[in-house]
């Protein structure tokens, strides 16, 4: 007899584990896990998509024909303790897992086995579109380029191609998809789905076993079946895909979601496959007249960046866990958990993520990232705290994003230059400083935002590892033409705030 294990982020009956199963002959094993060594601190709402797609996702192999043995257990070796009890199978067969510390731990686990029992280890193709060799592969030799790969992907993949050229005459629109919002634009709300009794059951078990979790439960509108992930697909290329070029890198307050899909917490427990998401958008430019510069910027973020960091995390792990050129060791303020910070832009940043799970691309990197990257705050206690607080993370895409390309905690592997940023850019592409206690302009005085002396010494710190890179060339000659008292009263008060962070201000 064989057994299936399927895990809470492979849930799709596309997986090979599943189409080449025999429903009459192999046993699904599903196991919610509530162990401590399990779970790390997630937000809540993490906890009940997680549980309740699984259960959902268990209901669904039952109405197909498969026999599932659903295992509520503190950890995965009770479960299989009693699975191996009940049902006595010679062979396991699991999907390939991307996350390392998960992958580690089923290595371990299979180690104990006994030799009767013979493991397979199946393709994970259909959560990514590449096998894990390929995805190495092409990464090929440092230095690494996003845009590489992602043309190389578009070119294996005939997408978006007119004959050997790219659609439009360009690779990226990139260009014209950074208009900031504050022009009254008409932002479409997301679809949010009401929890079923399933659903609910979930979050009264989650209130009760997971309470010291950080996050809210009341507002939990996630899909949790690949139905709903088709809807929500569907409604966003009907309603929001138009305007999610244009606005990509807008930020607004009040504003969570603007064009944003809100996909990733689908695509990456695979209710929905990344390979059907890019299809279905190109589709909608010749059925629904999307235009180009959405429908590219789209898939640029699917078929490039999420393919392209996990081919960074796969080459790269393990190790890559602990990167920390910059040599930041300062630590995480404590309002990243409650969101109560008297910087405007970071408080409406980390609002979402409470109430939601969830922010959007240009506050994890342009505002929260940023914070992290200028005050010198430790890339691990960074990037543990993303890793709890979103609904999307996983190890495989929360390092790269955080380590790589927020941080630049890898010396630049991943990205050729840190995003960082003074007041002036978050003032452009957004309206939060009109609200801020904070004067977006000065650098020196009381009230200065915090950004501005912290970019610039930020930038005078790391002059010897930075002041050669051609992309950064512009900065370090505008430093260049400040006279020395100004930049020493800059690195002073940049010294200032960040013993103010520590002694716990900015923290309303
Ligand atoms: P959209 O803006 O609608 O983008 C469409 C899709 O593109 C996303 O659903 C996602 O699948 C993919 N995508 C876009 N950018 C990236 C990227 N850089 N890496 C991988 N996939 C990408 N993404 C996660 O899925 N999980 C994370 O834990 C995560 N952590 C991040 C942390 C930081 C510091 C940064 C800068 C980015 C992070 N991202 C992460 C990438 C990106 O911000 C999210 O994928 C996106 O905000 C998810 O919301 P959405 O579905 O509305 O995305």
């Amino acid at each position: 007899m064989a057994t299936r294990w399927i895990f809470g982020n492979q849930l799709s009956h596309s997986l090979p584990l599943l189409t080449e199963a025999d429903p009459k002959e192999d046993i699904i094993l599903m196991v919610e896990a509530t162990s401590r060594s399990t779970w790390k601190a997630y937000h809540k709402q993490k906890l009940v998509l997680i549980f309740s797609a699984m259960r959902h996702f268990a209901e669904e192999l039952r109405d197909n024909g498969f026999t599932v043995d659903y295992r509520e257990a503190d950890s995965f070796d009770d479960a299989w303790k009693q699975h191996q009890k009940t049902y006595q199978p010679t062979h396991l067969l699991y999907t390939a897992i991307t996350e390392e510390p998960m992958r580690r731990v089923m290595q371990k686990f299979q180690d104990t086995l006994p030799k009767t029992i013979t493991v397979d280890v199946c393709s994970d193709v259909p959560l990514f579109l590449l096998t894990q060799d390929e995805a190495v592969s092409m990464l090929g030799d440092q230095p690494w380029k996003m845009d590489r790969f992602y043309r190389q992907l578009r070119k294996d993949r005939r997408l978006l191609m007119n004959g050997n050229k790219p659609l439009g005459g360009k690779w990226s629109f990139d260009a014209d998809n950074r208009k900031p919002a504050k022009d009254g634009v008409d932002f479409k709300a997301p679809i949010r789905f009401r929890p079923d009794q399933i659903t609910r059951d979930v979050i009264q078990k989650v209130e009760t076993s997971f309470a010291d979790h950080p996050g809210q439960l009341d507002a939990f509108h996630w899909p949790v079946t690949r139905a709903e992930a088709q809807r929500a697909l569907a409604r966003f290329i009907d309603e929001r895909l138009a305007t999610f070029g244009t606005y990509q890198d807008a930020m607004l307050t009040g504003e969570d979601t603007l064009s944003h899909s809100l996909l990733s917490s689908s695509i990456n427990i695979g209710l929905l496959s990344p390979d059907e998401v890019i299809q279905t958008v190109a589709a909608a430019l010749e059925d629904q007249d999307a235009p180009l510069n959405a429908v590219e910027g789209f898939i640029r973020q699917i078929l490039g960046w999420r393919e392209y960091m996990r081919a960074v995390y796969l080459s790269q792990m393990p190790g890559y866990e602990q990167v920390n050129v910059l040599q930041h060791n300062r630590d995480l303020p404590d309002f990243f958990w409650d969101g109560q910070t008297t910087m405007t832009c970071v408080a409406e940043s980390l609002r979402p993520v409470i109430e939601n799970a969830h922010n959007h691309h240009i506050q994890r990197l342009m505002v929260l990232g940023n914070f992290a990257n200028l005050f010198e705050i430790s890339p691990q206690q960074t990037a543990d705290w993303f890793n709890e607080m979103y609904i999307d993370a996983y190890d495989w895409v929360v390092l790269p994003n955080v380590l790589g390309m927020a941080l630049h905690a890898d010396g630049g592997l991943l990205s050729t230059k840190p995003y960082i940023a003074s007041a002036n850019y978050i003032h452009k592409m957004s309206d939060y400083c009109g609200n801020c206690p904070f004067n977006q302009k000065d650098a020196l005085g009381e009230n200065a935002c915090p950004f501005n002396a912290l970019y610039w010494d930020f930038i005078a710190r790391h002059e010897e590892r930075f002041a050669g890179n051609p992309r950064m060339t512009m900065m370090y000659r505008q430093w260049a033409k400040r006279n020395q008292a100004d930049q020493q009263a800059i690195r002073k008060k940049a010294t200032v705030l960040k013993q103010q962070l520590a002694d716990g201000e900015f923290h309303r």
